[in-house]
C-alpha cells in the first residue's frame, strides 16, 4: 500500500582525485560538470512552500536554507527535480552521528549499514591528518546495480533517486545487485537483529519504518528476506519537506542536499565555489554524490597511496 505516512506525521589533479578515490576503493576523474545556469532561479529567499510550517528566520544556518530550497523545489513538477548530495570531507570529524541517525531513520539490521565512514591518513609527517569519506549510494543516473537485475526491479526515479522494489529484488537478484554496485553501497537484509542473544530482543529494532512511500517491518515478515537495501536519499522525508536524516544530523554541516536543476541553491553554490570530484565518474555513470576536494590547511602534500 502506497502511503505518505511521514508528511502525514509531520595540487596535481591526479594526486588529489586519487586521494579521495582512494578511499572508497577506485580512481576518479576531474569533475567538469558545471552547475551554472541552471533551469531555476534560486529559491534561497522564497517564500514558504505551500503546506508547510514556515521555517524559523536562521539567516546565517546552511541547514535552514536548504530545506526551505527543498520545499520550494517540492513544488515543483517531480520531472524538474534533480537530488544532490554534496560532501566536503575537510569538515567531517569521523563522528558516524550520520551512520547512526541513518540506521534509526531506515530500521538497518547487522548485516549492513546505507552509510559508511572511510577514513585514511593525509599528508606528509609532522603535517599530517586523517580524513574521513561519508559515503552512500550515489543515485547514479545510470546504475550498474539496475543493469545487473531484470527490468522492473530498480527504478530511476525522475527526480533522479534509485528505487529498489522489495517486493522483487530479493535472494540472488539482491545479490547480483549488491556485487554490480561500485561503491558497494548494497547490502542483503537477511533479517537479523542486534539484540539477538541478549535478554531481550529491543522495539527498537522491530518497528515499523517507511522507505520508497510504502511501510514496512523487518520482524513481521513485511520486508521480504535477504532483500537488497541501500541509501535512498531518504526519499520519504524529502517528499514531506525533510531533509535527509544525515544531512539534518550531522553537527559539522559536512554534507549539503538539494536540487541541481535550482541555479541558485545551496547545493549548486558549493559546486560553483569548490573543486569537487565524483568517485567512480569515470564510469560513465553519472553519480549525483559529489565531494569537496579543495586542499587542507597546513598540510602540504596528501595522497592515497599512503594508505593503500
Ligand atoms: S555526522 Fe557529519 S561529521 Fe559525523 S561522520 Fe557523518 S558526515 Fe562526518
Ligand atoms: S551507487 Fe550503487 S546502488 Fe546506488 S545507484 Fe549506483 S550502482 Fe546502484
Ligand atoms: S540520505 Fe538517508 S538513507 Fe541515505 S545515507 Fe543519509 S540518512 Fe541514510
Amino acid at each position: 500500500m502506497k502511503i505518505n505516512r511521514f508528511r502525514d506525521l509531520i595540487p596535481s589533479a591526479a594526486s588529489r582525485r586519487g586521494f579521495l578515490s582512494s578511499l572508497l576503493g577506485g580512481s576518479a576523474a576531474a569533475m567538469t560538470w558545471l552547475t551554472a545556469g541552471g533551469l531555476f532561479r534560486s529559491s534561497a529567499n522564497a517564500s514558504p512552500a505551500a503546506g508547510f510550517a514556515p521555517l524559523p528566520d536562521v539567516p546565517d544556518s546552511e541547514i535552514i536554507r536548504q530545506q526551505r530550497e527543498l520545499q520550494s523545489a517540492l513544488a515543483r513538477p517531480l520531472n524538474t527535480r534533480r537530488w544532490a548530495m554534496v560532501i566536503d570531507p575537510r569538515k567531517c570529524t569521523g563522528c558516524n552521528t550520520c551512520t547512526i541517525s541513518c540506521r534509526a531513520e531506515n530500521v538497518t539490521g547487522p548485516e549492513g549499514s546505507y552509510r559508511r565512514v572511510a577514513q585514511g591518513p593525509a599528508g606528509r609527517y609532522p603535517a599530517v591528518t586523517n580524513i574521513f569519506m561519508p559515503s552512500n549510494c550515489a543515485q547514479c543516473d545510470d546504475p550498474p546495480c539496475q543493469r545487473a537485475v531484470p527490468n522492473g526491479m530498480i527504478l530511476k526515479r525522475p527526480d533522479g533517486i534509485v528505487e529498489f522494489d522489495y517486493t522483487k529484488l530479493t535472494g540472488d537478484y539482491a545479490r547480483k545487485a549488491a556485487d554490480a554496485c561500485p561503491y558497494r553501497a548494497v547490502h542483503v537484509d537477511e533479517g537479523k537483529f542486534f539484540t539477538t542473544g541478549t535478554p531481550a530482543e529491543q522495539a527498537y529494532e522491530k518497528r515499523d519504518f517507511v522507505e520508497y512511500q510504502r511501510e514496512w517491518n523487518r520482524a513481521d515478515g513485511t520486508l521480504p528476506d535477504s532483500v537488497a537495501r541501500k541509501c535512498h536519499f531518504c526519499l520519504h522525508r524529502v517528499e514531506a519537506g525533510m531533509l535527509p536524516a544525515c544531512v539534518a544530523n550531522c553537527m559539522c554541516t559536512a554534507m549539503a542536499f538539494g536540487d541541481l536543476n535550482d541555479s541558485g541553491s545551496f547545493v549548486n553554490k558549493l559546486l560553483r565555489e569548490n573543486r569537487t570530484i565524483r568517485i567512480h565518474e569515470e564510469l560513465g555513470i553519472e553519480p549525483r554524490v559529489h565531494y569537496i576536494e579543495e586542499k587542507i590547511e597546513h598540510v602540504t602534500q596528501y595522497s592515497c597511496a599512503t594508505c593503500h
